[in-house]
């Protein structure tokens, strides 16, 4: 035991649950400000959805492909003293997405002005005005929901009613396609501008027309790919993280919460090792974090119980592939819509079964950066959103592979010629696996559903209401899903952890 007198007032120490980029945005910045961070990690790798799957050279980013706002990402390694072109080269991607409909017609979204009015032109005159008119209200979103209120914790209804009048005035009732629909008439460009939400689980027409702020922030920043892939980022993250003194295990599922009275004291590991803390931060599920690892305290049973019950994101069906040929005709992101728009959707968030159709998001990083591939070939994931196991209760164990080749048939036909024969290796991942590898509440790809009524202060708070030393980080805390929005939330948690163990 180590007697010697501490020189210094001991680092207070935090433990947080779960290295997704929400988790280790946070224990970044709490390294940085002088605390010991430990961070507890359930599987063999960090990164979270943004996981990591290699096979005979291809290598898959499991998740997060569309990486946007880099300046978030950047302040991490800012706050740390550290520059980030030293642990990640960020590339930028053009055209941002193309989108593709059955009709054989495509519209490539880019950071152009003219480009794009030229391709609305084509569709329909009057929207090169509705379009101009829609990115203003976007704009003014934007500075709002993002800018001032994107990592301020709601932790009182007070939050709110300040936040009252510019929600008001910025419409925040409507949906995002009605919002859209407002302004622009093609409905193919309808599609092409309100799509958008459901990269964050966000139903275009449920969800608040305060998220086509995406549609703004992707215009100011761009959009960005990490050399090496996402993964490269996530390994630059725990890099920084560890450069900075910070501890990672992987590995090492939490079990159990521990409390005293109204406090938190620490975690323990599944193998049985206790984790003491001045403070615990949560970026595992919010319904896993209560129900589950505080389910022995009556904040953790009640808030469990009563978060199971709010409305939850989709999930998703994701298909990685390697192919031993590499189309050039693709670009780095696709959006395949399919035959049906917002019958599809609903099917989506509140069908009990799975539909006949689909719309796809194809990632094709190897237009970007060829190394994720063998020479000459090609890296791909596939993903179709499709209704939760709460809603849906399909059996992804038989549907699974049934689904994968009916994906398969379809970029064969449509997309990529002689896909079948040209594959090498491949790998799903299904709502099953949301569920049991992510421990993600109804194999939610997202958290809770953004809905106005589960947003801001409506969504669980960043530190919990009646244990003071609790508390969340990521999709299921304010803001919410998307990388940009749980590192926007590790700043908010940030904020409020130093606070508390300087109070
Ligand atoms: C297929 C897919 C594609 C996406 N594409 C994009 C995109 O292009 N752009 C974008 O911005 N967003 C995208 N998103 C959304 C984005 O990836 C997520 O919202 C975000 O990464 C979630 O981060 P998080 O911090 O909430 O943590 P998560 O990534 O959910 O990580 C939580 C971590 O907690 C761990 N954990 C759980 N329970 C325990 C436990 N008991 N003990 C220890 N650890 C535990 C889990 O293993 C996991 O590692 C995508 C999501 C998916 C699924």
């Amino acid at each position: 035991m180590n007697t010697m007198v501490e020189p210094f007032r001991q680092a207070k120490q935090a433990v947080v649950v779960g290295a997704g980029f929400g988790g280790l945005a946070l224990a970044i910045r709490l390294q940085a400000s002088g605390m010991q961070v430990t961070l507890l990690e359930k599987r063999d790798k960090p990164g979270g959805r943004a996981y990591v799957y290699e096979d005979q050279g291809f290598v898959f980013d499991a998740g997060p492909t569309v990486i946007t706002d880099p300046s978030c990402i950047e302040e991490l390694f800012t706050v740390a003293g550290k520059r980030m072109s030293d642990y990640v080269e960020m590339l930028p991607v053009s055209p941002f997405y193309r989108l593709c409909w059955e009709d054989g017609s495509h519209f490539d979204y880019v950071n152009d002005q003219e480009a794009l009015d030229r391709q609305i032109h084509a569709r329909n005159p009057a929207d090169v005005e509705g379009y101009k008119r829609f990115l203003a209200y976007s704009k003014a979103v934007f500075e709002e929901g993002y800018l001032k209120l994107g990592a301020v914790p709601f932790l009182s209804f007070r939050d709110m009613i300040a936040a009252g009048p510019q929600l008001a005035r910025l419409q925040a009732w409507r949906s995002v396609y009605s919002l859209v629909a407002k302004f622009i008439q093609d409905e193919h460009l309808r599609q092409a501008f309100s799509f958008h939400s459901l990269l964050v689980g966000g139903n275009p027409f449920a969800t608040s027309s305060i998220y086509t702020l995406i549609h703004a922030l992707e215009r100011k920043w761009g959009v960005w790919f990490p050399r090496g892939g996402t993964g490269a980022l996530v390994r630059g993250m725990v890099k920084l993280f560890e450069d900075i003194g910070g501890r990672i295990e992987v590995n090492a599922p939490v079990a159990r919460i521990e409390t005293s009275g109204n406090r938190v004291t620490g975690v323990r590991v599944e193998d049985g090792r206790l984790f003491a803390a001045d403070a615990v931060a949560s970026n595992a599920d919010v319904v896993h974090t209560y129900a589950q690892l505080l389910g022995q305290h009556p904040r953790g049973a009640a808030e469990g119980a009563s978060l199971s019950k709010k409305r939850f994101s989709n999930s998703l069906f994701v298909l990685y592939f390697g192919l031993d040929h590499h189309h050039r005709q693709l670009q780095h992101h696709t959006v395949c819509f399919g035959p049906r728009y917002r019958e599809l959707i609903k099917d989506i968030f509140q069908g009990d079964t799975l539909a006949d159709d689909f719309s796809l998001y194809l990632h094709a990083p190897c237009v970007t950066d060829p190394s994720l591939a063998p020479p000459g070939c090609g890296s791909h994931y596939v993903l179709a959103p499709v209704p939760h196991l709460g809603n849906a209760p399909i059996d992804w164990d038989v549907e699974g592979p049934r689904y994968r080749d009916r994906i398969f048939d379809y970029l064969e036909q449509r997309y990529m010629p002689g896909l079948r024969s040209q594959l090498v290796t491949s790998r799903i991942f299904t709502p099953f696996d949301f569920r049991d590898q992510l421990n993600a509440h109804v194999g939610s790809a997202f958290s809770l559903e953004p809905i106005l009524t589960q947003s801001a202060w409506f969504r669980p708070h960043n530190r919990d209401s009646e244990l003071s030393n609790l508390y969340l980080v990521g999709a299921g805390t304010h803001p919410g899903a998307g990388v940009p929005g749980v590192i926007g939330s590790a700043k908010a948690t940030a904020g409020l952890m130093l606070e508390g163990v300087t109070a």
